[in-house]
């Protein structure tokens, strides 16, 4: 785990949370507890933190379906106001949020953390603004009949998101679904609970008792007891896609429909007339290499043509040790830590391995320093590999860490061939001046998120989601409100009668 359960820490924490249930802040049930870790400093537990169990989840879900009559007959305007709310909370309480993000997830206060916050009251705005937009059709069945279609929520959604970025991931969840008059219960990580109870907290003001509710603790006990709790209609889950399948399983016991949002091992094409430093910049910006790489969309496999592969990872190589690492809270770092243990000693796993593969070439990064202020937290450097087959586990697994592979290539059909050879299919990164070109290449790459001549996220309103083992449904869009958050029920009436 990345969470420290086992025993009490030496120091005791300064934050004591509780979660949020019917309003109200709760311990769990029977009183246990799980302490959060500090990536920047190893061994070290920020907050005590409830650890619910399934009587706990139990008792979320009561109070979400009790508040689901009332929140779904509420007009959509008050549901838009609500979110709008939140969102100005999230503002005022913008600075606290950010920090308690860095503390708890690794990721840098300015490149990545106040941009996070700002972003998610982007997100609530958005959704606020399209809670009008849930309407149906009229069906032309015939003279003397009306057939018309009308969307409604699905009662509780369980929404389960993980710790890489956790307030931009609740909201995805939250923001439709609230908007449509569902409930909810949410469950964040154990790794990183902090920062989206504070979310909980401005919900709570804002929301009546029961509409939104926070319950914390481990996948195995709190995550796996919410996907099976038989009062939840609808589960959206973001996270690995192991995980994923076993939402997808427990979801199929009850037949009740399931959003996954799950991992990626995206390909970043640089053609030969990229070979320039906005490509550079652009593929480091792909590769979420400020975030330590730990993110979904992550570029990882970097396939550069053969004719500048040299020389673009000379410039490349340059950029990245122009990063500053170090503590998430400096305002100098441009990248913090590895969000925890258990992912720190899987990124040194990985680097350890491919570096080690006969033909490979470190061009920059690999194993983390043992000695100095970068050992006391989980960093690791901007590492990438060069010489690298497509076949390797280093390019066809999710690392989820700042390792990049470049492999090289030559032809065009070969390139494509690659870079859809792999389960995954969530993002992908074409890098050439010429449109026509670009444009083919996106269009024949098997992947949800493509981008042209950028390395940027996503923006509400962008449809977003994966191909293949890289998810189900979308999110972050009007429809992925509508259909990921929604039921079509058909009523047709006979017009003689
Ligand atoms: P994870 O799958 O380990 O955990 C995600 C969430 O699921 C956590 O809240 C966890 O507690 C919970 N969980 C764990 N076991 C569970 C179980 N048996 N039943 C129910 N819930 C359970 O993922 P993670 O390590 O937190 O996050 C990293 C993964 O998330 C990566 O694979 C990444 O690609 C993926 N991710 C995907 C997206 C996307 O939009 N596609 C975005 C961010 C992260």
């Amino acid at each position: 785990m990345g969470v420290l359960t086992a025993e009490r820490p030496a120091v005791a924490p300064a934050r004591r949370e509780t979660m949020i249930v019917g309003g109200e802040r709760v311990e769990a049930a029977d009183g246990r507890t799980f302490f959060v870790e500090s990536p920047a400093r190893r061994d070290s537990a920020i907050a005590e933190v409830p650890r619910a169990s399934a009587a706990d989840v139990d008792r979320a879900v009561r109070a979400a379906a009790a508040a689901f009559p009332a929140w779904r007959a509420t007009h959509w305007r008050e549901r838009a106001r609500a979110l709008q709310r939140i969102a100005d909370g999230l503002e005022a309480h913008a600075e606290e949020i950010a920090r308690t993000l860095s503390m708890e997830t690794g990721n840098a206060l300015r490149t990545i953390t106040r941009p996070e916050v700002k972003g998610a009251a982007d997100t609530l705005r958005y959704f606020a603004g399209v809670a009008s937009e849930v309407k149906g059709e009229t069906v032309p069945v015939g003279s003397g009949m009306l057939s018309y279609t009308l969307r409604e929520p699905y009662g509780v959604v369980g929404a389960i998101v993980p710790w890489n970025v956790p307030i931009t991931i609740a909201v995805w969840k939250i923001g439709p679904a609230l908007a449509t008059g569902n409930t909810m219960v949410l469950k964040p990580s154990a790794d990183a609970p902090l920062a989206v109870l504070e979310l909980g907290r401005i919900c709570a003001e804002h929301l009546p008792p029961g509409v939104l509710n926070v319950v914390t603790g481990l996948g195995e006990e709190c995550g796996a007891a919410l996907a099976e709790h038989p009062q939840v209609s609808k589960l959206s889950f973001t996270g690995h896609t192991d995980t994923g399948r076993s939402v997808m399983r427990a979801a199929a016991e009850r037949i009740v429909p399931v959003s996954l949002e799950l991992g990626g091992k995206s390909p970043q094409i640089v053609f030969p007339d990229a070979n320039d430093d906005a490509t550079v910049a652009g593929v480091i910006a792909g590769m979420r290499f400020t975030r330590q790489g730990q993110s979904c969309t992550a570029g990882s496999r970097l396939f550069v043509h053969a004719s500048i592969a040299d020389d673009f990872l000379r410039k490349l190589t340059a950029k990245l040790a122009t990063i500053r690492i170090g503590d998430p809270l400096d305002e100098a770092s441009d990248m913090g830590a590895i969000a925890s243990r258990r992912q720190f000693e899987k990124v040194c796993g990985y680097i350890a391995e491919g570096a080690e593969q006969k033909g490979a070439r470190l061009a920059i990064g690999g194993l983390p320093p043992t000695q100095g202020p970068l050992a006391e937290g989980y960093y690791v450097q901007p590492t990438v590999i060069a010489q690298v087959a497509n076949d390797w586990r280093i390019a066809r697994e999710e690392v989820f860490g700042p390792v990049m592979v470049a492999i090289p290539w030559t032809d065009e059909a070969e390139v494509l061939r690659m870079a859809n050879d792999t389960h995954y299919g969530l993002a992908a990164y074409v890098w050439t001046h010429d449109v026509g070109r670009a444009i083919r290449t996106a269009h024949a790459i098997d992947a949800g998120f493509v981008q042209i001549g950028q390395g940027g996220g996503q923006l509400p309103g962008q449809s977003y989601g994966g191909f293949k083992q890289s998810g189900i449904g979308r999110e972050v869009s009007l429809e992925g409100m509508l259909e990921g958050y929604t039921q079509r029920k058909s009523v047709t009436v006979n017009l003689s009668y």
